[in-house]
């Protein structure tokens, strides 16, 4: 598999690096989540910040300054303040640090974050308040009519929470977990027809320009997201050792 690699930084600066601070880019449904669990339990050890993840556990709360709650923006399609996300990464990356000690030599996934120019920025400058910098920004491309199959056919078990897809990865029996033979299914609340619409409006408007703002600080590699995991999962170790220049 060939991996676009866009720019390549000077030697020297990645001998004097510490922790591998990486951002995962892409249209929502390109396996960014899937590749970021993979990397956590690989010999890399990343901590993964899904901003996603974080906030779907926090969906009753109200946003600030709003009268919606947060899962009812999720659950939109719509992507949430600038403020609170940023807000929500600084407070991760804060208790990193109180439970680890210095994360500037932890790896770290961004996953999800940042999706707007002005989240870029405040990554930025949290990562230099961390003693860091971002030199990897992993951009999962793929088409929009696989995105919607991944999405649109996507469930999990409710008990072991094994992910299956209508189109690509069905149980063997119906209605019955390979894993642990549960026999409950859920859906996430923003992956339907409606929502995935202004969810992709959001990637093009908001998220998509981030691949011009990382070209220019060479810091993005391209990736073919349309393979299978094994092989997006060869092409994201190969940007991470360094092999692609
Ligand atoms: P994800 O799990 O990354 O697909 O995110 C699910 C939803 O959470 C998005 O559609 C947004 O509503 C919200 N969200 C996640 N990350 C961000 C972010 N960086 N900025 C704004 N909203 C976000």
């Amino acid at each position: 598999m060939e991996v676009n690699k866009v720019k390549s930084e000077s030697k020297t600066t990645k001998l004097l690096k510490k922790g591998k601070w990486v951002v995962l880019l892409g249209a929502p449904g390109c396996g960014k989540g899937t590749q970021s669990e993979y990397l956590m339990s690989s010999d890399f050890k990343f901590k993964v910040i899904s901003v996603g993840e974080i906030l779907r556990h926090n969906k009753s709360t109200i946003v600030p300054g709003q009268i919606k709650t947060i899962g009812e923006i999720i659950g939109s399609g719509l992507l949430l303040p600038d403020e609170v996300v940023t807000g929500v990464v600084k407070i991760e990356l804060t208790k990193m640090e109180s439970l680890i000690g210095l994360i500037c030599n932890q790896n770290i996934i961004f996953d999800g974050f940042p999706r707007t120019i002005g989240q870029a920025k405040a990554l930025n400058e949290l990562a230099c308040e961390f003693n860091n910098s971002i030199d990897y920004v992993i951009n999962f491309e793929i088409k929009e009519d696989v995105l919607f199959k991944r999405i649109l056919g996507r469930y999990k078990c409710s008990n072991c929470g094994r992910i299956y897809n209508d189109y690509f990865l069905p149980t063997k029996v119906s209605g019955v977990c390979d894993q642990c033979g549960g026999q409950e299914f859920s859906r996430r609340m923003d992956d339907n027809e409606d929502s995935l619409k202004v969810r992709m409006v959001e990637y093009y408007k908001n998220t998509y320009p981030l691949i011009d703002f990382y070209k220019k600080s060479n810091t993005l590699y391209n990736v073919n997201a349309e393979e299978e995991f094994g092989q997006v999962k060869n092409c994201v170790f190969k940007i991470l050792n360094e092999e692609c220049k």
